[in-house]
């Protein structure tokens, strides 16, 4: 799909968020950035961070760092790891243990995200994650009694309720016209961006997503809301955990 392509680098991840490693060819070899033609190392962005892996070539490991967006993917090799040059053939490896846990706590906030909207109308203004743990922010005037209980316990009804997490690209004329996408319009969508892609857990919710996402919503395990802060003028930050 050339929409996946991000300068010369074609983005695995987007399609398939479950590979974990690949081949690829060198194209460009810094010690500040590696350009391969394909990859499954995501980026960063939408609060999720970027994924941490290696690359194997001739006997060699390049451990991967980060990735920095720039007109191409660079990928970030440790300080003092040598670097392949241009035109090696490279087998790569998205650290999974890092990856999986993004994966589980970046769905885990759009059930959080869902559930907040649908049973308190609050609209998103922020958000971001680590490894299983993570913080969002709303725009919710007063906090309810027991807010914080009937949060996680709702959090974890639809996680029991395994619901379908679905991936899918659209026009974005069609993507604009599901009317869920219009409250998480905070991630504005650049115009220039003629196709959306949509993470739709099944009967909750729905936003134009480039994250990366667990199949189903058991997959997450269970949230924990640890901390309902204020953040003044209306706004309230909500901490979670993910566990097992
Ligand atoms: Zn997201």
């Amino acid at each position: 799909m050339t929409s996946d392509l991000h300068g010369r680098t074609q983005r695995l991840e987007l399609s398939d968020q479950n590979l974990r490693d690949f081949e690829a060819v060198v194209l460009d070899s810094t010690p500040e950035g590696i350009v391969v033609n394909r990859s499954a190392f995501y980026p960063g962005g939408g609060g999720q961070p970027a994924d941490h892996g290696v690359l194997l070539w001739q006997g060699v490991e390049t451990r991967i760092v980060g990735v920095r967006k720039g007109d191409d993917l660079y990928l970030i090799p440790a300080e003092d790891d040598p670097v392949p040059p241009v035109g090696t053939v490279v087998r790569a490896a998205v650290a999974d243990e890092r990856r999986s846990a993004l994966m589980r706590t970046h769905s885990g906030l759009h059930v959080l995200c869902g559930v907040v909207f649908r049973d308190y109308g609050c609209l998103v203004t922020g958000g971001n994650m680590e490894p299983m743990t993570a913080r969002m922010d709303f725009n919710l005037p007063e906090v309810p009694a027991g807010f914080k209980e009937a949060v996680e316990a709702a959090c974890n009804a639809e996680i029991v309720a395994d619901r379908r997490i679905d991936v899918r690209v659209l026009p974005r004329e069609e993507a604009f016209a599901i009317p869920d996408i219009i409250r998480t319009a905070t991630n504005l969508v650049p115009p220039e961006v003629q196709e959306v892609r949509i993470v739709d857990i099944n009967g909750l919710d729905t936003q134009a997503d480039g994250g990366t996402h667990v199949a189903s919503t058991k997959q997450i395990g269970r949230v924990k809301v640890t901390k309902v802060e204020s953040k003044g003028r209306g706004f309230r930050r909500l901490r979670i955990a993910i566990a097992d």
